[in-house]
């Protein structure tokens, strides 16, 4: 059982940024307005969520924890996910690969912790913590040195991370994200979006210049088109803010980052008259699509989506592009 689940879990935490993108989710399901996210040695000795989000009753702890016990939906309604988890396997998962802590606090009740070590869960413990949730993830796949042997650097690890959280600050500009790396030689925050306030377009606005910079804010195309109940919206930079790598494409789909072929390549077509092979745009576009067109559900840990009608979302993005490239002379 607890050999099945390791392998189970190796497939859903693939590094220490899964882990991350995981309980970052929870903290934004959890209604969290602000988050802190500690990392050590790129992730394989320390990852710690801070949140100020609703918290787990003491009830609910060894639920929480194990497999296919979510509290998000009931089952009947597969198609229209709200929440970022629905799957009840993330925390099951890190208990199985690394030693988990969770230590949180509802309104009104005390605060409990409760550690589960390669699978085994420990007893509730009254702790000190006066709201919210803080989840304590720490060397990770001691258990497995296989999967340990394939992480990569620390730097490239930590790089991961970022990236994980930048698209999470995107997707929720509302909420306030910081990063820091604690490594005993080297305590200091990488990243850090303060709360936006304003309308969706605003806070998104703000939120892009903290992650991409002013200067790509204040000259991005805003977009925002519609077509067959298909809604896009977001900004577009003019091809001479193009990257040398593809680093800053920020795609989502109902309020979910992803990182999707199809997607990538309509935005790749929408530039091709204007960019050369070697150079990326750069462009936050987010699409609205009616749940029963789309399928977000194809991998737990990859972050693909599978579309009704493919080519209507490409002709979509390439259209709303070119037409606004070619609005500000292109
Ligand atoms: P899922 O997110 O798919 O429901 P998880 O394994 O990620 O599954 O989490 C299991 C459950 O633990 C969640 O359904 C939620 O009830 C609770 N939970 C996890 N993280 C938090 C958090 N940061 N704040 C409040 N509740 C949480
Ligand atoms: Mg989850």
């Amino acid at each position: 059982e607890s050999a099945v689940n390791r392998i189970a879990a190796g497939e859903v935490i693939e590094r220490p940024a899964s882990a991350v993108k995981e309980l970052v989710e929870n903290a934004l399901d959890a209604g969290a307005r602000r988050i802190t996210v500690d990392i050590a040695d790129g992730g394989k000795t320390l990852i710690r969520v801070t949140d100020d989000g609703h918290g787990i009753a003491p009830m609910q702890m060894p639920l929480a924890v194990s497999r296919h016990a979510t509290s998000k939906i009931d089952g009947s309604d597969l198609t229209n996910i709200h929440s970022f988890g629905f799957r009840g396997e993330a925390l099951a998962s890190l208990g199985a690969v690394g030693r988990l802590t969770l230590t949180s606090r509802t309104a009104g009740e005390e605060a409990t912790s409760l550690t589960v070590t390669g699978g085994a869960l420990g007893v509730c413990k009254p702790a000190a913590l006066s709201s919210g949730t803080v989840m304590e993830l720490r060397d990770l796949f001691y258990a497995t040195p296989a999967r340990l042997k394939f992480l990569r650097t620390d730097r490239a690890e930590m790089q991961a991370i970022s990236d994980v959280i930048k698209r999470l600050a995107m997707a929720e500009p509302f909420v306030g994200f910081t990063l820091r790396d604690v490594s005993a030689d080297a305590a200091r925050v990488t990243f850090r979006a303060d709360p936006q306030t304003g309308d969706l377009f605003d806070a998104l606005h703000g939120r892009l210049a903290t992650v991409l910079g002013k200067d790509f804010a204040e000259n991005a195309l805003p977009i925002d088109a519609e077509r067959d109940g298909i809604g896009l919206t977001g900004y577009a930079a003019l091809p001479t803010y193009s990257r040398g790598a593809a680093v800053a494409q920020f795609l989502f789909v109902n309020g979910r980052p992803v990182r999707d072929k199809l997607l990538l390549g309509a935005l790749r077509g929408a530039y091709h008259d204007f960019l050369s092979r070697d150079r990326h745009p750069v462009a936050a576009l987010f699409i609205d699509c009616p749940p029963e067109l789309v399928d977000v559900n194809v991998h737990p840990a990859k972050s693909e989506v599978r579309f009704r009608e493919p080519g209507m979302v490409r002709g979509l993005i390439v259209s709303a592009l070119r037409h606004a490239l070619a609005n500000a002379g292109h």
